[in-house]
């Protein structure tokens, strides 16, 4: 994806954070320091492919701030990585770490290929070479800078670095915490994979039960029955996909980089998925239309829009087409600051990214917790728990003389598995973050937009770190 004309990634980025930073009351040089990227690490180094060729491979780690440690971000694998782009993904680390109350720093990697053109035998020894590099500059550590999963990247990925680090570092006893969403095998939590889908869910709902929004936009209260429109079906867009159907939602339309899809009667996330993998193209899915230009997706007349993609995808273009009243960014920086203008105008509330897709690093934080503390969430206290719950119930039936259902029985023994602990701490943050962002704005009737209050919630956060420690007297 091309970067906007008028703007690069990273420079609408400082724009956002400008136009918030006017409504604090903080320094201007602790500003100027809380926007700047502290370290960018560039990289070149060669990799033989299977044919014999030697690849040079470009790719870079950025850590943007420091204020907590370790840093935290995905690695994303495209054809478009630059130096820009991994700023600005950092800086949105750091901020959206500070909205959700994850103590961390903000991070980023990218390397710059198109894995689709690569065996998995060159992937796995551009990521573990990668890896190394990080190393060798002291870039990667549970303690220093956290590596996790982003656009190109999954599972598989995590676990090439972490088998790659723990071998640099033998007996590290922390190892696993140097990079989170790993395979459970390997050290990973249960909950990881679609954190950042159901974390979109959970802060959108939110949004979507605020009467004082809702109103505003005439649309009814809850996210039962509202008209989706899905844009990626990667892990964060399938997942997102995935818990408004469960909850009563129809995705109407989903859109990929081939095509796109409608079917007003609702889609099933997990049949197109199947298709798109049998036929190689989402298109000719039973039932639904093709939308063979995929951008035109966007523009379809919906109640929530869900970009799950890339950066810039709604622009000054076709920003004045959008007919969503609610957008939920599970992508980073899909609107660019004009976008943003264009929509303000129109009345359309801009659910932003560095909030809303904060599950993914959220649930990052867990597993980096369940990795120094070496024990599975749920380990001590699930046997427990439903021993006595079973002594509550067989006291209700004792005194009552009446039986509870079985189907009531088994929901109310259950202890709390690692799973359950998860997700439950996952809705907890969107819950409060959403919470919070939201005073800020009600309070400030000048503050323009949701993405303005919450880079001003950010930003009081990292510059109260900041005077704390004592940096800035
Ligand atoms: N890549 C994800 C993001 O952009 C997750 C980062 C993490 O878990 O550290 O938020």
């Amino acid at each position: 994806m091309s970067n906007h004309p008028n703007y690069s990634f990273f420079q609408s980025v400082e724009k956002s954070f400008d136009k918030a930073a006017h409504f604090t009351k903080w320094d201007k040089g602790l500003l100027e320091q809380i926007k700047a990227c502290n370290s960018v690490y560039s990289m070149h180094f060669p990799v033989k492919m299977d044919d014999g060729r030697i690849e040079v491979i470009e790719a870079y780690r950025v850590q943007h701030s420091q204020h907590k440690s370790p840093c935290k971000g995905g690695i994303r694998f495209s054809e478009a990585v630059n130096q820009d782009e991994v700023m600005a993904l950092a800086s949105l680390m750091t901020y959206k770490c500070a909205i959700v109350n994850v103590p961390f720093g903000g991070g980023k990697g990218g390397i710059k290929i198109n894995p689709r053109q690569y065996s998995v035998y060159e992937l796995e020894k551009i990521t573990r070479r990668y890896t190394s590099e990080l190393v060798k500059k002291n870039f990667i550590g549970p303690g220093i800078d956290v590596p996790a999963p982003d656009y190109g990247t999954g599972e598989r990925e995590m676990a090439w670095i972490v088998d790659t680090y723990s071998s640099l570092k033998p007996g590290e006893i922390d190892a696993a915490g140097c990079v989170t969403g790993k395979p459970v095998s390997q050290g990973g939590v249960r909950g990881r994979k679609e954190a950042t889908g159901l974390g979109v869910f959970y802060g959108v709902r939110e949004v979507c039960n605020m009467p004082d929004v809702m109103g505003k936009l005439g649309l009814s209260l809850g996210v039962a029955g509202k008209r989706i429109v899905v844009q990626g079906l990667g892990n964060v867009g399938y997942h997102s996909a995935k818990f408004f159907r469960e909850n009563g939602s129809k995705v109407i339309a989903i859109a990929e980089y081939e095509g796109a899809i409608l079917n007003e009667n609702g889609l099933n996330e997990e049949e197109v998925f199947q298709h798109r993998k049998a036929t190689g193209s989402i298109l000719n899915f039973p039932g639904a239309t093709n939308i063979t230009d995929s951008s035109k997706a966007l523009e379809l007349p919906c109640d929530v829009l869900i970009p799950a993609a890339l950066e810039n995808v709604i622009n000054k273009d076709n920003a004045p087409n959008i007919q969503a009243k609610l957008i939920g960014e599970a992508a980073n920086g899909p609107l660019t600051p004009e976008a943003d203008e264009i929509l303000i105008n129109k009345g359309v509330v801009v659910i932003p990214d560095m909030y809303l897709n904060a599950g993914g690093v959220t649930v990052s934080y867990f597993e980096w917790l369940k990795n120094l503390s070496h024990v599975r969430y749920g380990r001590m206290e699930k046997r427990f728990t439903e021993n006595m719950n079973a002594h509550i119930i067989s006291q209700i039936e004792h005194l009552t003389e009446k039986k509870i259902a079985d189907t009531e029985r088994a929901f109310i023994m259950h202890g709390a598995e690692e799973v359950d602990l998860v997700h439950s701490g996952l809705e907890e943050t969107m819950i409060t973050a959403t919470h919070e962002i939201m005073d800020i704005w009600r309070k400030n009737p000048e503050i323009p937009d949701m993405r303005t209050a919450a880079y001003v919630c950010a930003i009081n956060k990292v510059a109260t770190t900041y005077t704390e420690l004592g940096i800035f007297p």
